[in-house]
């Protein structure tokens, strides 16, 4: 069952001389409960696909469906009802806010959430239970980065897309911070889509997507992780 499935969708930047062409006609589905990767040189688009699905951007044409809703014919207002009741971001950087203990930065979520974990369910997802009362500049990067996934997945969101979490740590706290995205994808179900260089994640996705050039590639399944269609 596709979770996500984008027909010919096209976004350009700018107009004449300045115009780019980030995305060149994706058509692509991501499936439930899946954890899919994008791969792909810098500028081949993968940022934007993710921020298009995840209602941040919007499309320039084509589609995007979101189950059996249509996301590019949503307001801006719905688009903003989409993301905060469908969705989890994770991005590079972890914008935890330094005042705050790493509860207090998952409590501030779920205080505002429909059905929340618990801030400590949501830390004891990512191994931090341990960090409660820590604040963020009293954890490693990929501690931060952590309590940053547990902020996104406090309100139990379908969706989680991730662009680059592990871009700022090194390549063993990188798969460190894989291995929790996908124990939540295992234990909770929740359809994930990850951008990022790290060598390890091939092993851990069961979709992985090439983007060239504005362009999907090829997708490649991964026999060792796959999922019942
Ligand atoms: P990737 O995530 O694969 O590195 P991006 O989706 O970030 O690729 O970028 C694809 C192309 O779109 C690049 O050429 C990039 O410079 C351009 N681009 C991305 N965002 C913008 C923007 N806000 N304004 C203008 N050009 C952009
Ligand atoms: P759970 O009850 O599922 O373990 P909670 O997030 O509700 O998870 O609470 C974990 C513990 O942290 C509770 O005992 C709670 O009272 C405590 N707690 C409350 N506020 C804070 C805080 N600001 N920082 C750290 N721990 C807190």
């Amino acid at each position: 069952q596709p979770v996500f499935q984008t027909r010919d969708l096209t976004k350009i930047y700018g107009s004449g001389e300045t115009e780019v062409r980030a995305l060149d006609g994706v058509t692509m589905a991501l499936y439930e409960s899946e954890m899919a990767v994008l791969l792909g040189p810098s500028g081949s688009g993968k940022s934007t696909f993710l921020n298009i699905i995840g209602g941040l951007d919007q499309a320039t044409s084509g589609t995007v469906h979101y189950q059996d809703k249509e996301l590019t014919v949503l307001s801006e207002r719905q688009l903003t009802r989409y993301r905060r009741d469908h969705v989890g971001f994770v991005f590079q950087f972890y914008n935890l806010i330094p005042s705050l203990t790493a509860w207090e930065n998952v409590a501030l979520v779920t205080e505002v959430s429909r059905n929340p974990m618990t801030p400590g369910e949501a830390l004891a997802m990512v191994d931090l239970d341990n960090r409660a009362t820590h604040f963020p500049a009293q954890l490693s990067g990929g501690e931060q980065q952590r309590v940053a996934i547990a902020r996104a997945i406090a309100k139990r969101p379908e969706v989680l897309l991730c662009d680059e979490p592990t871009g700022a740590l090194d390549s063993k706290t990188g798969i460190i911070v894989l291995e929790a995205l996908t124990r939540i994808n295992e234990e909770l179900g929740t359809s994930t889509a990850v951008i990022t260089h790290n060598a390890g994640i091939q092993e851990i996705a069961h979709r992985v997507c090439f983007f060239k050039d504005g362009k999907i590639e090829r997708v490649e399944i991964n026999d060792q992780r796959v999922k019942p269609a």
